[in-house]
Formats: structure tokens, sequence, C-alpha cells
């Protein structure tokens, strides 16, 4: 640690009380996907005051889809969940959005990312910092202890919604950048600062700061990664499936017709769609797990006393990296659902064949470990500023760095206080040390790698 860095991680612990203050204003403003504005301006105020050069950008969703069509979402709204008002047979295009009657999903008007740079001196490696503004609902509000926009404190902890995923990341670059800026420490490289919106379910933020040609030498993505001695060096990816059996609707007293089965109950022809559904997945995972399958929907029929006329099921194939990555680990786990759902030796699925519509995907991604430097630079840092050895995963959902990994060529790590455990929960909440000390190897890690220390 050489005497800039010491400096460093003394104006953390010297400013503590005002990151904790700034991390719970911010959580206190709701930015539930969809409605980001307010917060985005309170983020671009703070990268102001710190002396960046910033400004919005509205992810451009014509230029996203035709650069990069297999992996662009549409828009999503927070509220209105994963049950997006659109199903094809695949995902949607970007014809299929402009000619749908949704207009709030045909742009990101009011819904911008906010940039933040600061030039270089020349000569260095630059780098991206990203972390995403919009939160995931609150859900059922009565379950909560803590106001989900309270902010409070307890034990050392601050609950709130967004308080680990990931406010707490937001304000981690926001004062690891500002720890550099107020010390006067000047930067070879270009530093670049995104809070993104809509990474909840479409990445579109991301995506659109990718298309829109942004890039670095490097990037990390502040996302909450476990505590501050882990990075994650991929994320999972995920395909959104549904399924529509159909049955025979018939009085429960009449389903036998002369010996005959006449009344089908698509409930009963659901249970062999899943059982094959999850075969698969331990086929999969015979060798270690490489899919995390969700039946997390069903609703079928109309009375106890008649056969159900139809079944729908939805649910999530979270995977690996190891089934591939980008566009090709999609491809390859839409062909295993395919193959399972379309797969049950059965009479009547047989003559009737399900519905199966995907809905939404994520690419999986990995760190390409021929290009490292980032990896080692934060392992490095968490090291000298902690003490720790690192830790390594890879992150349980979606995560942004696939499109800055994937989409956008640029190695890319996820590192930011907190554990993603947490995330998306009732009660969700931040451990105000593990924040504090995330800002530290930051900064030294900004340092470093900007100067090629
Ligand atoms: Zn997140």
């Amino acid at each position: 640690m050489d005497k800039i860095e010491q400096q460093l991680l003394q104006y953390v612990d010297d400013h503590k009380e005002e990151m904790i203050k700034f991390l719970g204003d911010l959580v206190k403003i709701n930015s539930i996907t969809g409605y980001e504005k307010e917060a985005q301006e309170f983020v671009r105020k703070k990268m102001d005051e710190i002396g960046a050069e910033t400004e919005f950008l509205e992810p451009d969703l014509k230029q996203m889809f035709e650069k990069f069509p297999e992996v662009a979402q549409l828009p999503s709204i927070g509220e209105e969940g994963l049950d997006m008002p659109l199903m094809t047979d695949d995902k949607f295009t970007y014809e299929q959005i402009m000619a749908s009657p949704f207009d709030r999903l045909k742009s990101y008007k009011d819904r911008p990312d906010v940039i933040g740079r600061i030039k270089g001196t020349g000569g260095g490696r630059s780098l991206i910092l990203n972390g995403h503004i919009d939160t995931v609902p609150i859900g059922d509000a009565s379950k909560w202890k803590h106001d989900p926009f309270g902010a409070e404190i307890e034990d050392g902890k601050m609950y709130g919604r967004g308080s680990v995923d990931m406010k707490g990341g937001i304000a981690t670059m926001l004062f690891a950048v500002e720890a550099l800026q107020k010390l006067g420490i000047k930067l070879k490289g270009d530093l670049m600062m995104q809070s993104v919106v809509n990474e909840e379910h479409a990445g579109g933020g991301t995506l659109g700061a990718v298309a829109a040609g942004l890039t670095a030498d490097a990037a990390i993505v502040t996302e909450p990664s476990g505590n501050s001695g882990t990075i994650e060096d991929g994320s999972n990816g995920g395909v959104y499936w549904q399924v529509v059996i159909k049955g025979r609707e018939a009085h429960a007293g009449y389903r036998w017709k002369g010996g005959e089965q006449f009344g089908v109950s698509a409930n009963e022809k659901s249970a062999f769609i899943i059982a094959n559904l999850l075969k698969m997945e331990s086929e999969v995972n015979k060798e270690g797990t490489r899919m995390s399958f969700c039946v997390g929907k069903l609703h079928g029929g109309t009375y106890a006393t008649a056969t159900a006329p139809e079944c729908v099921i939805n649910g999530v194939a979270y995977f690996y990296p190891q089934l591939g990555t980008g566009p090709a680990g999609i491809n390859k786990v839409k062909k295993l659902i395919r193959d399972a759902v379309f797969g049950v030796d059965d009479p009547w699925l047989k003559a009737n064949p399900p519905e199966l519509k995907f809905q939404h995907y994520d690419d999986a991604y990995k760190l390409d470990y021929s290009r490292d430097a980032i990896f080692k630079n934060v392992a490095g840092s968490i090291k000298d500023v902690l003490g720790l050895d690192h830790k390594v995963k890879v992150a349980g959902g979606g995560c942004d760095a696939r499109h800055l990994g994937n989409q956008g060529g640029i190695p890319a790590i996820v590192y930011g206080p907190g554990s993603a455990a947490l995330a998306h929960s009732t009660d969700e909440f931040i451990e105000l040390d593990d924040y504090i000390k995330a800002i530290k190897v930051l900064a030294v890690a900004i340092y470093r790698w900007c100067n090629g220390v």
C-alpha cells in the first residue's frame, strides 16, 4: 500500500457518516423498475458534485435490437412483474413491440442512464464502473418489519428496497470516485461511471450503453458479490418459459364414458410435463449443478367438480455459464426445454400437444481468463485493503456484466457490497460495515487500474 492508497482509506474512514447518510437518502427514493428518473437525478447531482462530466443517456431500443437482436429485451415495468403484456412464441422483436398497443414499452423515454466521465491525463487504462438504479417492487408491504423506503438502521444493517440490490453498489462507486477526486489524485486512464435503468428483467440500460458504443479496457459491476472479499467472474443465464396444456372439460361424474376416459384434466397432464422437465434438469446436473429449474406458477381449472380444460405453467430455467455463454447457451437451454415438454410419452399429449412459448432471456457470462487483469487487480486490492484472500463465484441470477462482457467485449467482473441472497426479499438489507469496506477496496482498485500501478 503506497501513501496515496493509505490516504484513500483514511478519507473513507473520515467520511463514513456522510456515506451512510447518502445511501439512506438514495434508498428513500423509490426507483422501482420503470420509475427511475428521480433517483437518477439524485445520482447525477452527486456525480456533478464530485467533478464528473455527466449526461443522461436514454437507451435506444431500436439501436440495441439492431445490434444485438438475440439478447435485446423489451423494456419492463416493475409492478407488472415478469408477466409481460405480450406473449410471442419466441423473444420479442423490435417490430412486435412497435406494433403492440403498449406505448410505455416502446422506448426508454424518461428512463435515462446517468453517465459520469472523468477524463484521464493519458497513458493509463480506462475503466467502467456500472450499477443499476432500478429495484424490484416491494411485494406485500404488510410483511415488512421495516419501512421499505425508510432506510432504517438497526444493528449495523440498513433496511429497505434496493439497499443491497443495488443502491449500496451505486453509492460505493460514487464514494470510491469521490475519495480520489477530493484528494486530488490524478488518474491516467479515463474513468466512466454508469448508473443504469431497467437491469431487472431486461438489462436494457446497460445494453443501451453498450449499443451506444460506450467502452473501456475493463469494467467492474458493483452488484452485491457476497461480502467484501468475494468477486464474481460470471453470471447465470435464464430462459423464461410458459407451457399451456389442453384438457377436455367434463363433469367429474362423467369422466368415464363406456369404459373410455372422456374427461381429461389439463392439471393431471401438467404433472407429466413437470416431471419430464425436472428429469431433464437432473440429467443436466449429473456432474455438478448447471441448471436451477423453477416451476414458478401454475394455474389450471375452474371447478373442483370439472376436469380442467386448460393449465398454464410459468417458470424459468436459470443456467450456469458451463452450458454456454451468449446466445449459444440460450439456444441450448431452449432446446432442452422443448425436448422435455414435447417428449412426454402420453397418448393425450401426443394427440393434443401443449403450447410452449418463451418470454424472456438472459445470456450467461463468464470472464475470459486470457484477459483477467481486472480480476487480478481487484483480488490484489482485496488482499491489501482487507487482508483477505479473495473468494470467487458466479452470480446466481442474471447480471449486466453479461452485456459488458458478451456484447461489449469488455473484460467485466462483479465486485460490490452485501449479499445478493438478500436481494428482492422482504426486509432487504445491507451490512454497513461491508459497504464501507467495499468503498475502500474499489477506490484502491480504480487508482491502481487507471494508473497501471
Ligand atoms: Zn441487482
